[in-house]
């Protein structure tokens, strides 16, 4: 197999040039990280679990007319996807109070929040990612007007879809982290749903026992990660034949030789 080229490498997933322009080659890591990466470790079979959740998700959501990075997933481990731009901002959107909102405000986590709430916080380690009013991100330009309002009715979308999804598993979608991207085509670009959607980056409980589902078992030294993550892809549905498909790593050089370019956008 080729080598091929890192683009990108974060916490969780590393970015690969794809097989055509405009395309890219997201792999999921099995590693773990919290509190800004200072705590880390690894969670075993994450990257393929996350892989089938965020593939069956973006899916989803591209019925429900979300345009998304998403093209299809070529293996266990990985997806190939949109090059994107990615905007400078993590979009949390919130239904029930836990984390850090609870500790912020000293609202008790549990706590059924009067309407969803979206926070905005700027992607920035060094400085923590803080919490940013729509207010920042217009004077310091890290997004367009018209980019927000595309930014958060599709978040308000995603999350009634996503809370319904959740609720027919009986899990309560407490909240979740998104982010976006600008899509460019000539001068002009759209932003679309881009990175991933996954208990890595959601609260999901138990709705009849209130169990954590998600990263926070991690976070929070409660164990049972593996089997948590494994829980909710088993409720979606995406347990089966899950040993039998294509390896972990594609072969970029076999795939050039017989890909199509991506599809196009719906408008
Ligand atoms: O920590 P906090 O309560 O602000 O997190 C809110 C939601 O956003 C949680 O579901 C968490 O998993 C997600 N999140 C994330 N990545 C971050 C910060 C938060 O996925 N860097």
């Amino acid at each position: 197999m080729s080598r091929r080229t890192k683009i990108y490498e974060g916490k969780a997933k590393i970015l690969y040039e794809g097989p055509e322009p405009g395309t890219l080659i997201q792999y999921f890591k099995d590693d773990a990280t919290a509190f800004n990466a200072e705590k880390k470790g690894t969670i075993n079979g994450k990257g393929v679990i996350n892989n089938r959740i965020s593939e069956h998700v973006f899916t989803r959501l591209g019925h429900i007319g979300i345009p998304t990075h998403f093209i299809r997933r070529l293996n266990m481990r990985e997806q190939l996807i949109r090059q994107v731009e990615i905007i400078p901002l993590e979009v949390v959107l919130r239904n029930v109070a836990a984390g850090s909102l609870s500790k912020r405000l000293g609202i008790e986590e549990g706590e059924p929040l009067p309407h969803t709430l979206i926070e905005y916080y700027y992607k920035d380690d060094a400085l923590g990612d803080p919490l940013v009013a729509e207010e920042h991100i217009a004077c310091f330009n890290w997004c367009s007007n018209e980019e927000m309002h595309d930014i958060s009715s599709m978040a308000i979308r995603i999350n009634d879809f996503l809370c319904g999804m959740f609720a027919a598993i009986d899990i309560r979608l407490v909240d979740f982290k998104l982010e976006f991207g600008r899509l460019y085509d000539g001068d002009y670009s759209r932003v679309i749903l881009a990175d991933e959607i996954s208990p890595d980056g959601c609260r999901l409980w138990d709705m009849a026992t209130g169990e954590k589902l998600d990263k926070d078992r991690f976070r929070r030294d409660l164990g049972g990660e593996e089997e948590a993550y494994r829980e909710v892809a088993r409720r979606l549905g995406l347990l089966n034949n899950e040993d039998t498909g294509p390896g972990e790593v594609f072969d970029l050089s076999h795939a050039r030789s017989r890909l199509r370019g991506p599809p196009p956008l719906k408008k």
